[in-house]
C-alpha cells in the first residue's frame, strides 16, 4: 500500500493569496501546499480522501487514472469544494463514483451538491456520485478502512485508518474510544496547523503530544499554514516525526 500526499496545506493553501511572507515567497517546493488530501493506493484500488478545491491539479499531478471510492473527513469547503472535478472519473470509468462519509457530511454534500446525486445521464455532463454512510470498518480491495471519530473543535468528524496507517486531519481532540483504534500504527498522519493555539486544530505542540500518545513508528504532519517553513519545522521535530510535503509518497 502507498499513500500519496496530494495536498498538505490548510484552507488557504501556501502560498496564500495576497501574502508576501517568507514562506509564501519561498523557493523551497516543500513550502508550496495545495489543500489537504491523500490518495491511498493498493494494486488497482485507489481511495481518495476528500475533494478540495485543488482536486483537478492534484489528479493531474499524481496522474490518477481511476478512482475506486472517495472517503470524506468532513464538509468544510477546503475538503469538498472540488467535487465537480470527479466528473472526469465518471467520464473515464463510465460508472457512478461511490462516496463515503458520516451522516452530517453526507447530508451537507447531498444538499449543497444535489445535482451530483441525481440519476446519471449517459453524457456524464455532471458529476454522478452515490453516497454511503460509513460508520463501521469496511474493506476496499486489500485495504481495511476503519473510520476514526475525532473532534474538530466542537464538530465530530472522521479520520480514517488504512491497514497500518491513519489519516487524521482537522482535529483538536482524539476521544479515548478512538485512541483504541489507533494501536500498532506504522504511520500516523496528523493535523498540525501552525505554532499558535487554535480552537479547532492542533498546533505544533499539541500535534507532538498526540504523536507521543499514539506512538506510531512514524508521524507525519499535514494541513499546515504559511506559518510553518518546511526546513525550519523539520529541524525542530524529533526523529520519528516529519512534516509532509505535496507529492510525498509513503510506502507501507
Ligand atoms: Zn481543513
Ligand atoms: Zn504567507
Ligand atoms: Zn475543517
Amino acid at each position: 500500500m502507498k499513500i500519496i500526499f496530494l495536498g498538505t496545506g490548510s484552507s488557504a493553501g501556501t502560498p496564500a493569496i495576497a501574502c508576501h511572507c517568507p514562506v509564501c515567497c519561498s523557493a523551497d517546493p516543500r513550502n508550496h501546499r495545495l489543500r489537504a488530501s491523500i490518495l491511498v493506493q493498493d494494486g488497482d484500488t485507489n481511495l481518495l480522501v476528500d475533494t478540495g478545491p485543488d482536486l483537478r491539479q492534484q489528479m493531474l499531478r499524481a496522474d490518477v487514472q481511476v478512482l475506486s471510492a472517495v472517503l470524506y473527513t468532513h464538509f468544510h469547503a477546503d475538503h469538498i469544494n472540488g467535487v465537480d472535478d470527479l466528473r472526469a472519473f465518471n467520464f473515464a470509468q463510465k460508472i457512478v463514483i461511490p462516496c463515503h462519509a458520516d451522516e452530517r457530511t453526507a447530508m451537507e454534500l447531498e444538499t449543497r451538491f444535489r445535482y451530483c446525486f441525481l440519476p446519471p445521464d449517459i453524457t456524464w455532463a455532471k458529476p454522478s456520485l452515490s453516497m454511503h454512510r460509513i460508520a463501521s470498518p469496511q474493506t476496499f480491495g486489500g485495504v481495511a478502512v476503519t473510520p476514526i471519530p475525532v473532534l474538530h473543535g466542537q464538530l465530530p468528524i472522521l479520520g480514517y485508518r488504512f491497514n497500518d496507517a491513519a489519516y487524521l486531519t482537522d482535529l483538536k481532540i482524539i476521544p479515548d474510544s478512538s485512541l483504541m483504534l489507533l494501536q500498532g500504527l506504522k504511520v500516523l498522519i496528523l493535523d498540525c496547523l501552525h505554532y499558535a493555539e487554535h480552537p479547532t486544530h492542533l498546533n505544533v505542540e499539541e500535534a507532538l503530544y498526540w504523536a507521543r500518545r499514539i506512538g506510531a513508528e512514524r508521524t507525519i504532519f499535514t494541513h499546515m499554514t504559511h506559518d510553518l517553513d518546511y526546513a525550519t519545522l523539520a529541524a525542530e521535530l524529533p526523529e520519528t516525526v516529519i512534516p509532509a510535503y505535496d507529492g510525498m509518497v509513503v510506502d507501507l
